[in-house]
């Protein structure tokens, strides 16, 4: 049996400690692909309290971006950190005996706001005890050479991750979803952060509108090539009130079927280079905002259990 390459292995190896990630959304930030910078509404399948239940707390009127010349809700965000610092590692203390942490910047686009802003949040959340870094989920439109070379700096000493989301390398599934930005646009943007000596995570989506195997192991593979060091693989599922839960009830769009989803997982891990570790196999939201698949909707240890069942029918443990 092989074993996979994980991201916590990875984590492992390097702090010989069991390392977990502080999910945070602070108010505040949006994405230019909502606030009408690059398009409005965001991406089809976006509602983003689904990704991050935090939010739905601490909604603000005041939204930052890259122009911003001050930030009012300093204070509150910087509160709202600490609290959700403070509560999740302690909880992940509790039940997972996890020792270090880093804390994982993942709701919206988290390098859309003032240089200075960016700067105090994460020099806060880095003052944290056992707190050994940072991952900061991103779009690759997003992100100023500032603020490379900033976290290049601090990377120096500290463990600096950059997540952008890549969902497919084809513009015409870019353009269907409302992106907001090409492949080109991402392409570069990894190239940019490991030529700075960033560690990259690729996020990709398998289901997207109008693509097929091929085209999913296709960003897969140019994923790879490109630089990334770790890769979350998604299925994409459709949230109501999303512009894609329309197109489902009008029949524009046929979710992704759990064979079909693990089929391409265990065909991408397949064409993957050993060195890139994997930090996520599937997705999902087990309440009633899903519209579909229904298997999407699964407890999470059912899901798994789906997938490592077929990892075990190639030799794989994950
Ligand atoms: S880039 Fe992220 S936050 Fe922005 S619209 Fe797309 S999914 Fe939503």
């Amino acid at each position: 049996m092989k074993q996979l390459y994980t991201y916590g292995l990875y984590l492992k190896k390097k702090f010989h400690a069991k390392v977990s990630k502080i999910p945070v959304g602070l108010s505040g930030f949006t994405c230019p692909n909502i606030d009408g910078t690059v398009a409005k509404g965001g991406c089809t399948f976006c509602l983003n309290e689904s990704f991050s239940p935090n939010l739905a707390v601490n909604s603000t009127k005041t939204f930052l971006n890259l122009q911003s010349t001050a930030n009012p809700i300093l204070d509150k965000q910087l509160e709202e950190l600490d609290v959700q610092i403070v509560t999740t590692r302690e909880r992940m203390r509790q039940q997972w005996g996890s020792q270090k942490f880093l804390v994982y910047f993942q709701a919206f686009t988290n390098t859309y706001a003032p240089f200075e802003t960016i700067k105090t949040l994460y020099e806060r959340a880095l003052a944290y005890e056992d707190v050994i870094g940072l991952s900061i989920g991103t779009r690759s439109d997003s992100v100023t050479d500032e603020v490379l070379e900033y976290l290049a700096e601090l990377s120096k000493t500290k463990e600096i991750w950059i997540e952008f989301g890549i969902q497919s390398i084809y513009d015409e599934t870019l353009m269907r979803i409302n992106r907001g930005h090409d492949a080109l646009n991402v392409e570069q943007a990894i190239k940019k952060a490991k030529a700075k000596g960033l560690n990259v995570c690729g996020h990709l989506i398998f289901g997207l509108p109008g693509e097929d195997q091929e085209m999913m192991l296709g960003s897969a593979k140019a994923a790879y090539e490109w630089g990334i060091d770790s890769i979350k693989y998604h299925p994409l599922y459709v949230v109501k009130h999303t512009l894609l839960a329309n197109e489902y009830l009008q029949g524009e769009f046929e979710p992704i079927s759990k064979e079909l989803f693990v089929d391409t997982l265990i065909k991408a891990i397949a064409l993957k280079p050993d060195h890139i570790s994997i930090q996520r196999v599937t997705a999902g939201i087990d309440d009633d905002t899903l519209l579909a698949p229904a298997w999407c909707g699964l407890p999470r240890n059912q899901m798994l259990a789906a997938i490592n069942e077929a990892f075990k029918e190639k030799g794989w443990i994950y």
